[in-house]
């Protein structure tokens, strides 16, 4: 079977991923001792793209890295790519939460549209010139309190156009189907196939 790293040190993706690509033997960038990258790029796809390539150069292996946010458009897309670190580096969800509800205190249902991207990118190896790169938006709307207790990040304040819910009281089930990470991630699974029919 042919082996992936997953450049990530979340047991929760390394599982999602296992079980979406079968035929691929998923292995943990914590298998490897492998630190992570500085994240010094300004875009989810130069942010995917640094971790992926660190982790095929340290491996030697085919990799898989993702990287995802929340884009706020009143805020012209902040926080984006800070979106973990929002109310500063040893922020928890609950400060970015509060910061976020701040900076859009008085703003109209209308003007609190926001989407949670996740950009998915597959090197066959590290200096593969033509990476495979799957993008997954999921638009709503920044709630003016939060609701939901399941989740995590931004989801209590993500409200669901559609489900007239917030993300944190969506089933875990329902989150995974219609999230940016799953379509991002059936973007890739397309992507692969198409790549494995063109051999
Ligand atoms: P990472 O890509 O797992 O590092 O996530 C980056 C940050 O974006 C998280 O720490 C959250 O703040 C936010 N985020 C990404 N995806 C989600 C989601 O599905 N729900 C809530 N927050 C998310």
């Amino acid at each position: 079977m042919q082996r992936l790293v997953l450049a990530s040190g979340n047991p929760g993706k390394l599982r999602e991923f296992q079980q979406l690509l079968a035929g691929y033997e998923v292995k943990s960038q914590g298998e490897f001792d492998l630190d992570s990258p500085e994240e010094t790029g300004l875009t989810f796809v130069e942010n995917a793209l640094l971790k992926a390539r660190h982790a095929s150069a340290k491996t030697d292996l085919p990799a898989l890295a993702d990287d995802s946010g929340i884009a706020v458009d009143a805020l012209g897309g902040r926080p984006g790519i800070y979106s973990a670190r929002y109310a500063g580096p040893e922020a928890t969800d609950a400060d970015n939460n509060a910061k976020l509800l701040k900076e859009l205190e008085g703003l109209p249902e209308a003007e609190r549209g926001a989407a949670y991207h996740c950009v998915l990118v597959w090197l066959r190896h590290a200096e593969d010139p033509t990476p495979l790169i799957a993008q997954g938006e999921w638009r709503g709307h920044i709630r003016t309190e939060p609701a939901g207790e399941g989740g995590f990040g931004y989801d209590p304040l993500f409200q669901v156009p559609g489900h007239r819910c917030s993300a944190a009281q969506l089933s875990k089930s329902e989150k995974a189907r219609i999230s940016h990470r799953a379509i991002a991630t059936r973007a890739l699974l397309e992507a692969l196939q198409a790549r494995q029919l063109e051999k």
